[in-house]
């Protein structure tokens, strides 16, 4: 994390979001229909996850007051119904001003090592820090099944069960009235189903992505079902019942519910 530091130094204060840019937010379809009361937890909890994690503008990112509104109001919507402890363990937020290059090395079967390089969006580390492109806030949360941030929070709920990198694999600690045989029994055939159906070259409703592996699944279908939870449904409903189930939300009703519409 030296070359950060080193970064950070050279930046600008964070500049914290007027009222324009939470109302701003809080418009986009993501955040329909929600009630006055959980609309003030997730600014309360906005405002706390502000409080407790640095944010770290690199290469000359610039976030503006409607970026950071942007970033914390997304990041409280997982853990609306569940509380800031399930962020616990962490504490930076790196902010890229576009989308950024991850190099990496791998080894393959011959024990040759390969260099990588990977352009994206954002990342969680284990126990590290989480790093977002503000370019990717713009696409975000608009009701197509994209959100670079919920994505990102959504891995570092799946690392929540503390086995650092081992333990990122689609399976976020569940609660006590959930059982990992279900979670199971809905995931691992809708994982092998949406593999077959990319690897077949259908066009899938579902960003392609998230065949990469069981946590990439996890957090792209979390994007679903936060911001178009229709598709997710009609696609996998066992997966949207464990789901809502695990968030204690049900962004379907809330969408769909004619008293807040
Ligand atoms: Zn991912």
């Amino acid at each position: 994390m030296s070359l950060l530091r080193t970064l950070f130094a050279k930046s600008q204060p964070l500049p914290m979001p007027a009222a324009a840019d939470w109302e701003r937010v809080l418009s986009l379809p993501l955040f329909a229909g929600f009630s006055d009361a959980d609309y003030r937890r997730l600014q309360t909890l906005a405002l706390q996850l502000l409080a407790d994690k640095t944010f770290t503008p690199v290469a000359d990112a610039q976030p503006s007051g409607a970026d950071i509104a942007g970033i914390a109001t997304r990041a409280a919507l997982p853990i609306l119904k569940l509380g800031v402890s399930w962020y616990h363990g962490w504490n930076e937020v790196v902010l890229y001003p576009a989308q950024f290059i991850h190099e990496a090395e791998e080894m393959d079967e011959h024990g040759i090592v390969h260099a990588l390089r990977h352009v994206r969006s954002g990342e969680a580390w284990a126990g590290g820090p989480l790093i977002l492109s503000l370019d990717d806030l713009q696409g975000s949360g608009r009701g197509e099944g994209y959100d670079v941030v919920i994505h990102e929070f959504a891995h570092k709920l799946d690392m929540a069960n503390g086995k650092g990198s081992a333990g990122v694999n689609g399976l976020p600690p569940l609660h006590g009235d959930m059982r990992v045989a279900d979670w199971a029994a809905a995931f691992n055939p809708a994982y092998q189903d949406f593999r077959r159906r990319v690897d077949a070259g259908e066009a899938t409703e579902i960003d392609p992505y998230a065949a990469e592996s069981p946590a990439e699944f996890f957090a792209v279908l979390t994007e679903y079902f936060f911001d178009l939870p229709e598709a997710l449904i009609e696609a996998y409903p066992a997966v949207y019942e464990q789901l809502r189930r695990f968030y204690r939300q049900d962004p379907m009703e809330r969408f769909h519910d004619p008293a807040t519409s």
